[in-house]
C-alpha cells in the first residue's frame, strides 16, 4: 500500500540526508518490478544498526547483532538492514557470523536468488549485478553465484526455490535445480515452521501444482516430516491432477485434495500436526476430506440434511466443490444447495427449543445425548412429520427418549 512506500521513501532520504547509502531490497524490488502487489518493504542500507538508531526517532532492536533495526515511521514499522556478508553455515541454516560492510553490491551478494537480489533507490535506480531483470524477464529462478554452495550454506533455499517459481509460475535454471537434486536430503535441517510457511505460500498461489511436482521431483518430498507419509506412494501428479489441483480454491480445500488422491484421509490429522499446522486447520480439513469422502459413499437426502445441520452448509458446500473436482460430478454440489434451500430448520437455532431447555424439562445429565436429540428433531421438522413448535417438540423428546431406554 502507498503509506507503506511513503514511509520506507522517508527512510531512505533520511539514511541518504545523513549521508549514508540505502536501497529497497529484495522482493519489494523484484515485485514492484514483475507490477505485482506489495506486502512488506525491506530496507538495506551502509549505516550501521547504531547509526540508524540514532538517526530515528522510533526504533526497535529487532536483530542488533544481524544487524536489524525497525524504524517506525508515520506508524508504520520498517525493517532496515546494514549491509552485510555471511560466512560459515555449520548448522546448514544460519550463517556463524555476520560482517558488515558499506557496498551494496556485497549485500546482494549474500542473497539467494537473481530476482531477490537487486536493490532500489530513491531516484528508481537499480542495482542489479546479477542480471535480476532479465531472469524476471525470461521468467527464471537462478541462485545468485553456485547453486550447490548457496543450498550446502542454508538447506531452506532449496524450498524457497520452488515456492518462488509456484508463487510465480517461473521455471528453474536447470543448474539451480539439479542442485536442488544433489542436496534434497539437507532439508532435514530446516525446522518444520519455515518448511511449513514455504509450502503453505505456494499452495496459495495461482500455480500449487508446481509446488507438489517440485517437491515429488526433487526428492524434497521424501526427505520432509509428513510429507513423506503423504507422498509415500505417490510420485507424481498427472495432468487431470494437475488442474485439479488448480481449479480447487483455498490452501485448506487444496490440502484436502491431496489427502483425497494420495488415499491418506485417515492420516490428516498425523500429518498436518507433525508439520505444526494449526489446530483450528487440522480439524477445517479433516472436515473436508471426510465430508467429501462421505459424498463419495452412498447415502441418503436424510443423511445429507444431517451433515448440514452437523457441520454447516459452507463446509459441506465446500466439501461438495472438492467432490465435484475430483469426481467430476457437479450436480452433488447443485443437490446440496436446493436441499439447503428447501430445509425449514437450517442450522438447530432454528429450532423452537433449545439445548438448555431440552435439558431441564427432560430432567436429565448434560451429555451428548442433547445435540442429538436436536439432531433428530431438526430432521422431522424438516421431513415435515412435525411442527416446529415448542410443545409439539419437547412431547415429541419425551417419545423419542422413552424409545431408547
Ligand atoms: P516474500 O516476502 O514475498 O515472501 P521475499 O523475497 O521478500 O518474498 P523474505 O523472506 O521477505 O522474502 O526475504 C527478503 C529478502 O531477503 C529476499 O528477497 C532475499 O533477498 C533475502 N533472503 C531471504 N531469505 C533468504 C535466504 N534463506 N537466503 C538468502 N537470502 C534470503
Ligand atoms: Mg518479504
Amino acid at each position: 500500500p502507498s503509506h507503506i512506500l511513503e514511509a520506507g521513501k522517508q527512510v531512505l532520504y533520511v539514511l541518504e540526508k545523513a549521508g549514508y547509502t540505502a536501497y529497497f531490497v529484495g522482493g519489494y524490488v523484484r515485485d514492484t518490478l514483475l507490477g505485482r502487489p506489495v506486502h512488506d518493504l525491506d530496507i538495506a542500507t551502509s549505516a550501521r544498526p547504531d547509526e540508524v538508531v540514532a538517526l530515528f526517532a522510533r526504533t526497535i532492536p529487532t536483530g542488533l547483532a544481524h544487524g536489524t533495526v525497525t524504524v517506525l515511521q508515520d506508524g508504520v514499522p520498517l525493517e532496515v538492514t546494514t549491509f552485510r556478508t555471511e560466512a560459515g553455515y555449520a548448522d546448514h541454516r544460519r550463517p556463524d557470523e555476520v560482517r558488515f560492510v558499506s557496498d551494496i553490491a556485497e549485500d546482494l551478494a549474500r542473497r539467494d536468488f537473481t530476482i531477490n537480489a537487486m536493490a532500489l533507490d530513491l531516484r528508481g535506480d537499480v542495482v542489479d549485478p546479477f542480471g535480476g531483470r532479465q531472469d524476471l524477464h525470461d521468467r527464471i529462478v537462478r541462485a545468485v553465484g553456485k547453486a550447490d554452495e548457496r543450498f550446502a550454506e542454508d538447506a531452506l533455499r532449496m524450498l524457497r526455490c520452488l515456492r518462488f517459481a509456484s508463487q510465480l509460475g517461473f521455471s528453474i535454471d536447470p543448474y539451480t535445480y539439479e542442485a536442488i537434486r544433489r542436496h534434497a536430503q539437507d532439508i532435514h535441517y530446516v525446522a518444520v515452521e519455515r518448511i511449513s510457511s514455504e509450502w503453505n505460500k505456494a499452495l496459495d498461489g495461482p500455480y500449487p501444482e508446481r509446488i507438489v511436482t517440485g517437491i515429488l521431483h526433487t526428492g524434497l518430498a521424501s526427505a520432509m516430516p509428513g510429507f513423506c507419509q503423504l507422498f509415500e506412494d505417490k510420485y507424481d501428479l498427472t495432468d487431470k491432477e494437475q488442474k485439479q489441483i488448480c481449479a480447487v480454491n483455498g490452501v485448506v480445500p487444496r490440502w484436502a485434495y491431496l489427502f483425497l488422491i494420495c488415499n491418506r484421509e485417515t492420516e490428516v490429522e498425523r500429518i498436518l500436526r507433525a508439520l505444526r499446522c494449526e489446530k483450528k486447520v487440522i480439524r477445517a480439513c479433516q472436515q473436508i476430506t471426510n465430508i467429501a469422502r462421505k459424498l463419495h459413499n452412498s447415502h441418503t437426502a436424510g443423511e445429507r440434511m444431517r451433515w448440514i445441520l452437523e457441520h454447516g452448509f459452507e463446509a459441506l458446500y465446500e466439501a461438495a466443490s472438492l467432490y465435484a473436482i475430483i469426481y467430476e460430478n457437479e450436480t452433488t454440489a447443485k443437490e446440496i444447495e436446493r436441499l439447503y434451500e428447501s430445509m425449514r430448520i437450517k442450522v438447530l437455532q432454528d429450532l423452537a427449543v433449545n439445548g438448555a431447555e431440552l435439558q431441564t424439562e427432560m430432567n436429565r445429565k448434560g451429555g451428548p445425548w442433547i445435540r442429538d436429540l436436536l439432531l433428530t428433531l431438526a430432521l422431522e421438522v424438516n421431513e415435515e412429520r412435525i411442527e416446529n413448535e415448542r410443545q409439539a417438540l419437547l412431547l415429541r423428546a419425551r417419545m423419542i427418549l422413552n424409545e431408547d431406554t
